[in-house]
């Protein structure tokens, strides 16, 4: 314990200034220099990149007052457990490695502010992002993911994610994908045309070849799969029941608070304390969008319907000017059927 203090004797983050970098990137070291940290006095930013490093060590406790670890560029296959239990790390980046797996414990880093995973081979993230609050920066180009959690940190909305070039990725969250059009307050089309060249169409690959052709001005817009199946129906599929259980949870939770949280604000808060706490911040979050057939008012978590309506694209400068969210394909026919008298001019295409 004596490396937790320093010449006052008092413990180092206390002391703000306190700061010991360390850099030894290009080393060629082989191994992670366990023997070297310990006697140094404790390293607050560790650099370590580039080096031919294949194992993480179990006692990777030996900095465990590191705040910015980078460990980019080396050979490791495996994020060990005890890398979750370094409680002032902020800075993470873990870039061009051999990772296929992160776990689930990585959520007990509750300081990590910047997660770099870059080109790895990581094939799913943990479902546990979604309680690091703290969390705003979340880099996994590069890689091989199918699946996206719903959440990041609070919600996408306050956290910066970068994930092109993972071509297996067939589906996004509505909630990403709706982050990602509202990154900036430019225009729909502008937005995807600018998402095209971020190489939107290469990170789907394969798999998104549908587009959506916009009338008279000929744009094509890639649009993830998952919203599709707005013309061509048969093979597009339902919401998933999570999601028809987040809605239905929603409608009911609204009403409740709605109509006792002036009179019980304490008993109702505890209500909620109890649900898990990923549903709980979902619910207290709320949907992301709500489905645009009045009457339905449906809220929408992480499935729509996308409509974009081409009869308001503005031809001169080719901006979309309207899109709808719809629950099902059901409402999305009602909507196009009873509010607009000529039929939208946007077709699927394959
Ligand atoms: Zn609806």
């Amino acid at each position: 314990m004596d490396k937790l203090k320093l010449r006052s004797g008092t413990n180092i983050y206390n002391d703000s200034d306190y700061y010991n970098a360390v850099h030894w990137n290009y080393r060629e070291f082989t191994e992670f220099p366990v023997k070297l940290l310990r006697e140094c006095n404790p390293v607050t930013d560790l650099y370590l990149k580039e080096n031919r490093i294949e194992k993480l060590p179990r006692d990777i406790a030996c900095v465990f007052f590191v705040g910015k670890l980078y460990l980019d560029g080396n050979n490791i296959r495996a994020f060990p457990v005890e890398m979750c239990r370094l409680p002032y790390l902020t800075h993470l980046d873990m870039s061009g490695n051999l990772l296929i797996t992160i776990p689930e414990e990585i959520c007990q880093l509750t300081n990590l502010q910047t997660l770099i995973l870059d080109d790895n081979q990581l094939r799913w993230l943990p479902i546990s992002l979604q309680n690091m609050t703290n969390l705003k920066e979340l880099s996994v180009n590069d890689n091989s993911l199918y699946w996206f959690p719903q959440k990041i940190g609070s919600n996408y909305y306050s956290s910066s994610v970068r994930f092109w070039r993972n071509r297996t990725l067939h589906h996004v969250p509505f909630a990403l994908w709706l982050h990602v059009l509202n990154d900036s307050q430019l225009p729909v089309a502008e937005k995807l045309c600018r998402l095209d060249d971020l190489e939107w169409s290469s990170y789907a690959g394969e798999s998104l070849k549908n587009t959506v052709r916009i009338g008279r001005s000929q744009m094509e817009l890639v649009i993830p799969q998952q919203f599709h199946q707005i013309e061509q129906c048969a093979s597009g599929s339902p919401a998933s029941l999570l999601e028809l259980c987040l809605r239905r949870c929603y409608i009911i939770y609204y009403r409740v608070l709605k109509a006792d949280a002036p009179r019980h604000e304490d008993e109702n808060n505890n209500e909620i304390d109890k649900m898990p706490n990923w549903i709980s911040r979902t619910m207290q979050f709320g949907p992301t969008a709500f489905c645009d057939v009045s009457h339905c008012n449906c809220p929408l978590f992480g499935y729509a319907v996308l409509a974009v309506c081409v009869r308001d694209v503005d031809n001169e400068s080719g901006r979309i000017l309207a899109t709808a969210f719809f629950c099902s394909k059901s409402c999305c026919e009602f909507w196009k059927r009873v509010y607009n008298t000529e039929p939208l001019e946007w077709t699927l295409t394959r």
